[in-house]
């Protein structure tokens, strides 16, 4: 069974992401394990309102109430997927070199396995170890990144150049993202300047705002999406702050104007049929949300990533390999 039960759940007292499986590293993951969710509590990187470190603790709790069966692409996601929680990575919460560098090796540690790493911020910042462990492992990767900030700043705003507000910047300058093949949806202004989206659009970055999805409708985008990126990797990057604050109130820097739930869902539900190779869901800031409304919208996210990986398995697999 992938999901404990509703009442294990009430009896067990604890609650792993989604009800699944709870590993406590460094223990080895079962064998036959597709997914790994990681918590990512560091919110070091945050320019503004503190707090997402706590978003896994938050989205953990409100996802035991998701259920396994996708009822839109007829999958039980779990079964399929066999999906873990991983605890969340450890590290020294003021050191941010040691964070950057236990959260590029848990990635890759997932990655050399064979496991699909899915991990719950935390800041933004947390993105750029998790890209380097993906081009490590795969080579550059293609970027589908939802965001109302482009996170391509540079150090002349706060003095430093790795923050939250900066990983797509690396991403790009270390070589971890295809050209043409970052895909930024929801960005939307004002901005610092004029020049902000010039790093991205030198990359041949694609950029689609929140208007542009409500015209086109986020199916259209999503199919543009898969149609560009093909069989290449792709990593998710999800900045809830992507969705509207009515929607997404929880959260460190809240932009008005962005996708509703139902635009952020449907979009990556279009998504169905790619390879995704990783997936980071952050700045859910805990502190900063009503009635788990955030908390909720980040879970079904989640869930759909993990549909995404899900869909890629075969429904009838080979017995699996021993693991170490
Ligand atoms: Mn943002
Ligand atoms: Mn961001």
């Amino acid at each position: 069974v992938s999901q404990q039960s509703a009442v294990e759940y009430l009896a067990h007292g604890q609650i792993p992401f989604f009800r699944l499986p709870s590993v406590s590293r460094p223990a080895p993951l079962p064998a036959g394990t597709g997914a790994v969710i990681l918590g990512v509590p560091y919110d070091g990187g945050t320019t503004a309102e503190p707090g997402a470190r706590f978003g896994p603790f938050q989205v953990r709790r409100v996802s035991a109430f998701v259920q396994g069966w996708h009822s839109v692409h007829r999958l039980a996601v779990f079964d399929r997927l066999r999906a873990v929680d991983g605890g969340n990575v450890v590290f020294p919460p003021f050191d941010a070199a040691a964070v950057r560098s236990r959260i590029e090796a848990e990635v890759g540690s997932a990655l050399r396995h064979g496991v699909v790493p899915f991990l719950v911020g935390g800041d933004h910042s947390i993105a750029l170890p998790a890209l380097r462990a993906m081009a490590r492992h795969h080579g550059p990767v293609a970027v589908v990144h939802l965001d109302a900030h482009f996170d391509t700043s540079g150090p002349e705003v706060w003095g430093e150049p790795v923050h939250h507000g900066t990983p797509l910047r690396h991403a790009i300058e270390e070589g971890l993202v295809l050209t043409g093949q970052l895909h930024q949806i929801g960005i939307r202004g004002p901005w610092g300047a004029p020049t902000d989206g010039d790093l991205g659009a030198d990359h041949g970055a694609r950029v689609v705002t929140p208007d542009e999805v409500a015209a086109l409708g986020p199916a259209a985008v999503a199919g543009s999406i898969r149609e560009r990126v093909g069989d290449l990797p792709v990593y998710l990057s999800l900045d809830v702050d992507a969705l509207d604050p009515a929607f997404a109130p929880g959260t460190g820097t809240p932009v008005p104007g962005g996708l509703t739930s139902r635009e952020a869902l449907a979009l990556l539900r279009g998504l169905a049929g790619i390879r995704l190779v990783g997936m980071d869901l952050v700045e859910v800031c805990p502190g900063r949300d009503h009635a788990d409304v955030t908390g909720y919208v980040a879970a079904h996210l989640l869930y759909e990533g993990l549909a995404l990986a899900a869909l890629r398995v075969p429904a009838v697999r080979p017995s699996p390999p021993d693991r170490e």
